[in-house]
Order: C-alpha cells, then structure tokens, then sequence
C-alpha cells in the first residue's frame, strides 16, 4: 500500500508533495532527485499543478520514466489538482487518474460563479467555511479518483493563519471513511502540527507525508521540522 495510516508510520524517508519546473517549481526533476539522494530519501512523488486543458502530462511521465533509469529512488507519478465547486468536482482531465500515482486534490483559490477569489476577499469564518465545504464536498463525491486531500485547512492557514479544529476533525474523519490519505504537509501545518497530531493520532486516517517543495532545498523538509514529534 503506498499510504501508511498514522499510527503505523515507519518510513520517513520519504516526500510525496514536490513540485518541479513543469510548472511553478523552481527546479528540474534532475536536480529534484540529486537532492532526494543527497538526502538519503527513499520514495518521492513529483505532484506538478495539472488542470482540465494542461497539455504536458505525456512529457513529464516519459522524463520521470528517463530519470528513473538513473537512481535508486523511487520516484512516483503526481499530480496536484484544485478542487473547483462544491459538486467536489477536480479540474483534472479522467485520462490523467490512470497514469499516475499519487493524485492530490486540493483547495486553492474559490470559484464561486464564474469568478475565482482569494480566500481573504471573504471574512475569515466565511473563508474557514468555504475551504471546509470544497473540501468535504471533494471527499463525499462518489465519483472521486483522487487519493490524496492535498494540505487541509491550508488556504485558511495561509490568509489567516488559523482553520478550527472541529473543521480538522471532520475532514480527518472524511478522509478516514473515503479512504483518501490526508496530506501532512510541512509548509502548510507547521504553526497548527501539536493540535493536528492529536487528531490524527485519534482518528488514524491514512497519511501523506509531503513537503508541497517548490524548490530542492525544501524536500524532506518535514522531517526536520517535525523531527520527535511524529
Ligand atoms: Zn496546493
Ligand atoms: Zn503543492
């Protein structure tokens, strides 16, 4: 199983969130995988941003295929995709599921209408409401094929450095019931991690362990600031 659940992680040597110069990272996956090495990681998962109308999945998976031949590690085929109404509809093309492993679904900017805002255009309990809402949408939808919540309650921190508990909890138990692995992303939950991991260790979802690296020296990042806490 590529997901461990909470309570039974062993292995942390690895970093299922990174992002390379396919898209907004800032570096290649050449240099990505030099520095899993220089780390001793052993499993990584490029998760580039990908949506309906991308055009550049088949590239991306011959170069992962390429560079595979040159490293012991295991380098995993990624998306990361926004999660955009409250069908929980993924802006993802249905081919891209099939080619990949890990698959993150993740609130980003909200579409409300035909518009996309950022979350601190709203105040924050309505922001806090609208990332709870796609996200347990995303979670509920029957037609999902994601495997991965991807940094939960992360816009919310981000605007406003805060996204309650009960809003945690119930997405923790989402995740659990729907089998879909809750990513614990060290950009996004550092300030939130003590409370985080009491939930998690009650609910025992399934994790992801992922750094959402947008340049080399931030894979694997987790396992330092984390480091004793796990
Ligand atoms: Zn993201
Ligand atoms: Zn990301």
């Amino acid at each position: 199983m590529m997901f461990e659940k909470y309570n039974d992680l062993t292995n942390f040597n690895i970093d299922l969130h990174i992002h390379s110069t396919f898209t907004d990272g800032k570096d290649s996956i050449v240099d990505i995988v030099k520095q899993a090495e220089a780390i001793n990681l052993e499993t990584i998962a490029i998760t580039d941003h990908i949506r309906e109308n991308s055009t550049y999945f088949d590239e991306y998976i011959q170069e992962i295929i390429r560079i595979r031949k040159t490293t012991n590690i295991k380098i995993l085929i990624g998306f990361e995709a926004r999660i955009k109404n409250f069908q929980g509809e993924v802006d993802v093309a249905n081919e891209i599921y099939a080619k990949s492993d890990i698959k993150i679904a993740s609130v980003h900017r909200f579409t409300i209408g035909k518009k996309v805002y950022n979350p601190d255009f709203f105040p924050k309990e309505i922001a806090q409401e609208i990332e709870f809402d796609l996200s347990l949408a995303a979670l509920k939808n029957i037609n999902k094929e994601f495997n991965v919540l991807g940094h939960p309650g992360g816009m919310s921190l981000r605007y406003f450095n805060d996204f309650p508990l009960e809003y945690f909890e119930e997405i923790i138990i989402a995740c659990k019931e729907n089998s879909i692995a809750f990513d614990l992303n060290s950009h996004y939950h550092r300030s939130v991690y003590p409370e985080l991991i009491k939930l998690l260790r009650e609910h025992n979802p399934l994790i992801s362990l992922g750094s959402d690296a947008h340049n080399k020296l931030s894979i694997g990042k987790w396992r330092t600031l984390l480091k004793g806490e796990i």
